[in-house]
């Protein structure tokens, strides 16, 4: 299936002609429409296999069709990955196919100084990308707010449990709002991870690839 079959808006089939991109891949052709239609996700899916355009893309259409009404630009996607590799990875990918839009966003991850990462957010952002940790620590010191977060993307979900964050994942979700869209993904499903995704996800779409 290509791109052009989709019903995207131009700007971002014009970001995605610019990358080069012209057929989904398996789990984008799965992903993208239940996403459009406001359904969470529970994707089985690893790295390299296009998936963080299977939930860039409409998250960035959605979040497009009502930007008018974020006229304090507080943060309304928040996608949280275990790796500052994979964080940086993702905030350039929305900077490339978002780059035709009016929306913003940055990357915050743990091991470097947090003035500029505070700076960025201080400026107004619609989209964050960040590892848990730094996340949490930069909630606490009230220097960021997740009130207002409709869509929330958990990435790599079984590294993060790997890598020991269950227990900044659990905090984080006390404090996201109930009324929002989520997606979780994970390359492996074994129970704990299951367990988790149930704890996340309203009648998830299944996607594997
Ligand atoms: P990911 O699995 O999200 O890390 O993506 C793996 C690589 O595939 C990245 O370099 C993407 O830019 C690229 N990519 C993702 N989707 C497509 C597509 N539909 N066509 C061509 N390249 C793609």
């Amino acid at each position: 299936m290509k791109f052009q079959e989709l019903h995207l808006i131009e700007p971002i089939l014009k970001a995605l002609g610019e990358e080069g991109y012209e057929h989904l891949t398996p789990i984008q052709e799965q992903s993208i429409p239940e996403v459009l239609k406001g359904n969470d996700l529970l994707g089985c899916a690893q790295t390299g296999t296009g998936k963080t355009a299977a939930f860039l893309l409409p998250i960035i259409q959605l979040m497009d069709a009502t930007k008018n009404f974020n006229k304090k630009r507080s943060i309304r996607g928040l996608i949280v990955t275990p790796t500052r590799e994979l964080a940086i990875q993702i905030g350039e990918s929305f900077e490339a196919y978002a780059r035709h839009l009016p929306l913003k966003s940055t990357v915050i991850f743990g091991g470097v100084g947090q003035t500029p990462q505070v700076n960025a957010l201080k400026s107004g952002v619609d989209l964050l990308v960040a590892t848990p940790g730094r996340l949490l620590d930069l909630m606490n010191q009230r220097l960021l707010s997740i009130a207002d977060v409709e869509y929330f993307v958990l990435d790599e979900a079984d590294r993060m449990l790997d890598m020991g964050f269950i227990h900044d994942v659990k905090r984080l979700l006390a404090v996201l709002p109930k009324k929002r869209q989520s997606l979780f993904f994970s390359a492996t499903m074994p129970p704990d991870i299951v367990a988790l995704a149930n704890t996340i996800l309203h009648n998830p779409s299944r996607v594997t690839v």
